[in-house]
């Protein structure tokens, strides 16, 4: 099978600035940030995205989301932060591999462009 490019990253194939790792998720800063704090937090079992998760899924997606939370503390994000996933074209994924966005460093506007 084709590596994506968050498996090469988990793999050390291509480097990234790591910030938390266990044996299901892998976090790292994103190579491209949109605010000061910007980190990805995938599974390292790929699911392409969100649309795509199956009941199977269920405990990892609710351990990535636990973990998100415990990176989004370790970064000292004390005033708030955002989680985002994108999925799909109108989304703006542009990665095939599920990840979630943390955000923050600065105040976020809403809605999103
Ligand atoms: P998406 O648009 O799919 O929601 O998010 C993909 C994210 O991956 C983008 O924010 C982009 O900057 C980031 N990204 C793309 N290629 C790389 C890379 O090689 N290394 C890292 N660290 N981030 C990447």
């Amino acid at each position: 099978m084709i590596k994506t490019l968050f498996e090469k990253i988990a793999a050390r194939e291509i480097p990234a600035q790591i910030v938390f790792e266990d044996d299901l998720v892998l976090a790292f800063r994103d190579i491209n940030p949109a605010a000061p704090a910007h980190v990805l937090i995938v599974p390292k079992q790929p699911i392409p995205r969100i649309g795509e998760a199956t009941a199977d899924d269920q405990k990892l997606l609710g351990h990535l989301l636990l973990k998100a939370a415990e990176v989004a503390k370790q970064l000292d994000l004390k005033n708030g932060y955002r989680l985002v996933i994108n999925n799909g074209a109108d989304g703006g994924e542009t990665v095939p591999h599920l990840h979630v966005h943390i955000l923050g460093g600065r105040h976020l506007a809403w809605p999103p462009g």
